[in-house]
């Protein structure tokens, strides 16, 4: 008799695993609460605009895994997209992130990129090993450029001062002594023409795959299954029996207007008198469509309440002692894996969670060939 898997959640984690463990001969039932597939990556026409719509918020697809790039591009024809992000501040529009441009703007002057890092070094302070978001801000931009597009747009993510956040968040913005605003990095960008969630519709359509929507799994019916992957919450996993893991949420204000109403995908607003931290406009999202109409998200950070989707796992030193003894927990679990960014209680973007699942997929199979155990999580969580 066939294998029987079950596949809780239809984003990306679960239609990757699901599609490679169908391809390898296991019959997969893929379950997802939500009347859609592709998680939070879901994607839909507004019916007023016909512009489709990132509905939990702007995904944009980049990555430097060629095997990921690779894979994407079996399910879905692909358009070049960059993303350039702006920011107003007191007023001002300014490019990001924060680039020669900006900062030739934001003091007036006209700087060669040596003449900018010098300018800008000495105004950092010397702080020899920084600890928060704030000391490393400091050490690493200087307090003006710290506290016009840093310090109000990440007390409104985070809820909390930037001195309460650790340093490692802002490792990750770097500062360009260049013109260069494309806000990736990564060698592959872009945007799955008919959306992500033709991608992931594509991604599980297969003989091997069932998916059922509107459908919650119950834990308690795990045993009933040769193995469950569980890309739900880690601690709703257990009922929430050690208390819950702390998440920032988000709420969309959804308007619409007529043309163009801001000329950009992303329009972020730092300053701390804005309640809202960006403001998409979902078009530009697909710039090879031509649309009369508009539709645009503002976009308010707020904490996550037991009725509310998570967004952003917190991860400071209370979650993590928390996240540790659910960790303990899910040992003892026999036949779960946990998987993706619920799974496992971390930030991951598309390209991270599909390669998590393609070689989860690799030791799940050889496990089973191999008659060994099946791993507890996709990555461990801590
Ligand atoms: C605001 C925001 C913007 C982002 N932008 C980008 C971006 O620009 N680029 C990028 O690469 N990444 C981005 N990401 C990350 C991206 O959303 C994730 O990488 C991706 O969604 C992870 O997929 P997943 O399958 O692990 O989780 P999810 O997409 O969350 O899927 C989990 C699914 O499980 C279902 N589920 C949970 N519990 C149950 C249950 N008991 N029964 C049935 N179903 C259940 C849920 O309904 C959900 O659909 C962004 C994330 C956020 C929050």
């Amino acid at each position: 008799m066939k294998a029987r898997l079950m596949m809780v959640g239809a984003g990306l984690s679960g239609a990757v695993l699901a599609r490679q463990c169908a391809q390898a001969g296991y019959d997969v039932t893929v379950v997802d609460a939500r009347p859609h597939v592709a998680g939070n990556c879901h994607t839909a026409r507004d019916a007023d605009t016909g512009v489709m719509v990132h509905t939990y918020g702007p995904h944009i697809f980049h990555t430097d895994d060629d095997g990921v790039w690779d894979y994407v591009q079996r399910f879905a024809t692909f358009m070049p997209y960059k993303n350039q992000v702006k920011t107003t501040v007191a007023g001002k529009v300014y490019s990001l992130p924060v680039n020669l441009h900006t900062i030739n703007q934001f003091f007036g002057t006209a700087m060669r990129p040596d003449e900018a890092r010098d300018f800008v070094a000495a105004q950092t302070s010397d702080i020899p090993d920084p600890q928060t978001f704030e000391e490393q801000a400091l050490a690493f931009v200087g307090p003006d450029l710290y506290a016009a597009f840093f310090k109000g747009y990440t007390e409104k993510q985070w809820g909390t001062s930037p001195s309460n956040l650790p340093a490692s968040i802002l490792k990750r913005l770097p500062l360009r002594f260049n013109y260069d605003d494309n806000y990736f990095f990564h060698r592959h960008q872009g945007m799955p023409r008919d959306g992500y969630t033709a991608l992931v519709a594509q991604i599980l359509d297969h003989p091997g795959i069932t998916v059922k929507l509107e459908t919650v799994f119950d834990p308690a019916e795990a045993d009933q299954w040769d193995h469950v992957f569980w890309s739900g919450p880690l601690d709703g996993f257990f009922d929430y029996k050690l208390g819950r893991l702390g998440y920032r949420t988000l709420d969309f204000e959804l308007f619409r207007a007529d043309g163009d109403w801001q000329g950009c995908a992303v329009m972020n607003h730092p300053d701390a008198d804005v309640a809202h931290t960006r403001i998409s406009e979902h078009k530009h999202f697909a710039p090879w469509e031509n649309h009369d109409k508009s539709v645009l998200y503002r976009e308010f950070p707020r904490a996550c309440g037991p009725d509310d989707i998570p967004y952003y796992p917190i991860r400071l030193a209370e979650e993590k002692s928390l996240l540790a003894d659910y960790v303990a927990l899910a040992e003892t679990a026999s036949n779960v894996t946990f998987v993706g960014r619920l799974g496992t209680y971390r930030y991951l973007d598309m390209d991270v969670t599909i390669r998590e699942a393609l070689d989860l997929a690799d030791t799940f199979l050889a496990a089973r060939t191999a008659g060994t155990p099946a791993p507890r999580f996709s990555k461990a969580p801590l």
